[in-house]
């Protein structure tokens, strides 16, 4: 391809043609404002609709401003981001966006996380010149993740192109045209009725407070009030790799230590760790596998950790349901170990247990909810909030979360290794089951553990591990299209994996749909991914089926992994679905 040069602002830049002038100025540093594109994680799934007109910059020798992500460079092109008539033109944008918008922001969901708001302020706008009808539509709060208010829709079209071109789920696309037009499931359908992972990749990407999440603080606010609960909190590994940067620490701050602090401050009962559950979850998982491989089973084995991913599959691939394990996902087996073996162990009636999980994820409110995951009418979780809400709760309670000191987990379901942690990234919670899987398949000890051809950020990767005279073929994808393209592997007989990960969002559990927002930042991404893999290498056991407190669970309580038990609490199955 062949390089052009061009003048931005007065500075000179090299680029490939077909470039963008949006691109080209990024390489300058130069910020052209923009509401409607997005580049998310360099996927090479843009959204550029060129939808909002924010990014308009004058380019000389034309009339009319030319919009900066959609326009492509030429060689001697001279543009200017900043001339007075470029700002007035996306001050108009702004006026004429807020003339039909609830400006409640005060009160707003999204209120100091809003990119409207944030430009609104930025370009001085103070009064809005426009007025006319405002539109209204009936809030759709039908599900357990995601809330819909698209009287604050601004028609960017971000999550239409999240939600279909990296998906490929096809929940929402425009609809009615004009001033009729709003982003929406086919016939207006709730979000309950339809094939929606709850992924919550949508609300990640929406600029505003028309996609949400479901708000549930309060709830946990009236459950650390109720004497009569106890009241259990667990952690996903992802949410210490992000929760810093609600604080104001670089993205990659690993804040494990201020986290349990900050939750003992907020006065839960007993601070644990999911990843406890992860462990465990490798015991089961890695069981499966083994048990597969040696008796003739199904293969390949598809981790199930992921809720977004399992409905993903209930809905479009409801032909496979034999191909997954059957392993619960750690946050539900962690509810089902409290309520049984540890409720058991302190004398406390499960009924009067409430588990609080603090997730990266949107789908997990809904995991929580499917009627599968409880016994004798006792839910496993009881609330799922996301990183972002546990931020917003020590804002709210006032805790100084930057002056805390360290603070370690509670005994024993505190208690973890470094294959759990990294099950927060894509790739990880293959490279932990192959940690264990090789052991009891070798009977010898895996001197080293990093098994780095699963880690990365390409979207499918794929690897051979020696074990015993095996070759076992793994892959790993992320973002439900690329598990779409194994999946269709699979389905036509062409693939020949021993197992698979899938996660549902990009990047794993750390890109999730309820973690700090990211607008598609791959370097943030990568950010947290490293400090997952930096607590992994700081643990001294790396292996789940060497955490102490997970053989004593078996020994004690469980019996066998893979046991009669184990099905009984720690398994489940799945359903072909046609709506939630
Ligand atoms: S949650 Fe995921 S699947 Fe559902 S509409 Fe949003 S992006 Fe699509
Ligand atoms: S719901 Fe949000 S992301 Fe989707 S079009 Fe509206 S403003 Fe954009
Ligand atoms: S990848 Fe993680 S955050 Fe995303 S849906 Fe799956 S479990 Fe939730």
């Amino acid at each position: 391809m062949s390089l052009v040069t061009l003048t931005i602002n007065n500075k000179q830049v090299e680029v490939e043609e077909g470039t963008t002038i949006l691109e080209a100025a990024k390489l300058l540093n130069i910020k052209i404002p923009t509401l409607c594109h997005l580049n998310l994680h360099d996927l090479k799934m843009v959204n550029q609709t060129a939808s909002c007109r924010v990014c308009v910059v004058e380019v000389e020798g034309r009339r009319n401003l030319a919009p900066a992500c959609a326009t492509p460079v030429f060689n001697g092109m001279v543009v200017k981001t900043n001339t007075i008539k470029a700002i007035k033109a996306r001050r108009t944008v702004v006026e004429l966006l807020l003339s039909d918008h609830p400006k409640d922001c005060l009160t707003c969901e999204k209120n100091t996380n809003c990119e409207l708001q944030a430009l609104a302020a930025d370009l001085g706008v103070s009064n809005i010149r426009y007025e006319g009808k405002i539109s209204t539509y009936p809030i759709d709060n039908s599900s357990k993740s995601i809330v819909r208010n698209l009287d604050k829709c601004i028609l960017c079209r971000r999550c239409e192109t999240v939600c279909n071109k990296v998906q490929t789920v096809n929940v929402l696309s425009g609809v009615d045209r004009g001033f009729e037009t709003v982003v929406a499931p086919a016939f207006g359908l709730p979000m309950t009725e339809t094939s929606c992972t709850f992924c919550g990749q949508c609300v990640a990407v929406c600029p505003t407070a028309a996609l949400t999440e479901v708000n549930n603080v309060p709830e946990v606010w009236r459950a650390l009030k109720n004497k009569d609960k106890y009241v259990v909190v667990q952690t996903a590994p992802a949410v210490r790799a992000a929760l810093g940067e609600e604080f104001g620490y670089e993205p990659g701050t690993d804040v494990t230590g201020k986290m349990v602090s900050a939750l003992r401050s907020l006065g839960f009962d007993k601070v644990f760790d999911t990843d406890f559950a992860a462990d465990v979850t490798i015991m089961e998982e890695a069981s499966e596998f083994v048990h597969r491989l040696q008796h003739g089973g199904k293969l390949p084995i598809l981790t199930s950790c992921c809720p977004g991913w399992v409905k993903f599959f209930e809905h479009q691939f409801s032909d496979l349901l034999d191909v997954p394990s059957t392993c619960k996902s750690p946050q539900e087996m962690f509810g089902a170990i409290t309520k049984s073996y540890y409720a058991e162990k302190m004398g406390i009636d499960p009924k009067n247990i409430m588990i609080v999980s603090v997730m990266p994820c949107l789908a997990k409110k809904y995991e929580a909810a499917r009627p599968e995951f409880g016994k004798d009418g006792v839910q496993d979780v009881d609330v799922v909030i996301s990183t972002r809400e546990l931020a917003k709760m020590l804002k709210e309670a006032g805790i100084d979360f930057n002056s805390l000191e360290d603070e370690n987990f509670d005994n024993p379901l505190g208690e973890s290794t470094g294959a759990s942690v990294i099950f927060g990234t894509t790739g990880g919670v293959l490279e932990a089951a192959l940690r264990t899987a090789y052991e009891w398949l070798t009977n010898s000890t895996l001197e080293n553990v990093d098994f780095e051809q699963v880690r990365g950020i390409e979207g499918i990767r794929e690897a051979t591990v020696k074990i015993n005279d095996l070759d076992v073929k793994v892959a790993v994808a992320h973002g439900l299209g690329n598990a779409r393209k194994l999946l269709e592997k699979i389905r036509s007989g062409e693939a020949n994996y021993h197992a698979i990960e899938i996660m549902a969002c990009p990047g794993g559990c750390i890109g999730g749909g309820g973690q700090p927002y990211l607008k598609g930042d791959i370097e943030t991404l990568k950010a947290r991914a490293s400090a997952i893999y930096g607590e992994d290498k700081k643990k001294t056991i790396r292996k789940s089926h060497e955490n102490p407190e997970v053989i004593k669970f078996y020994k004690e309580y469980m019996g066998e992994p893979y046991g009669e038990k184990a099905h009984e609490l720690l398994h489940t199955h799945y359903v072909k679905r046609q709506k939630m």
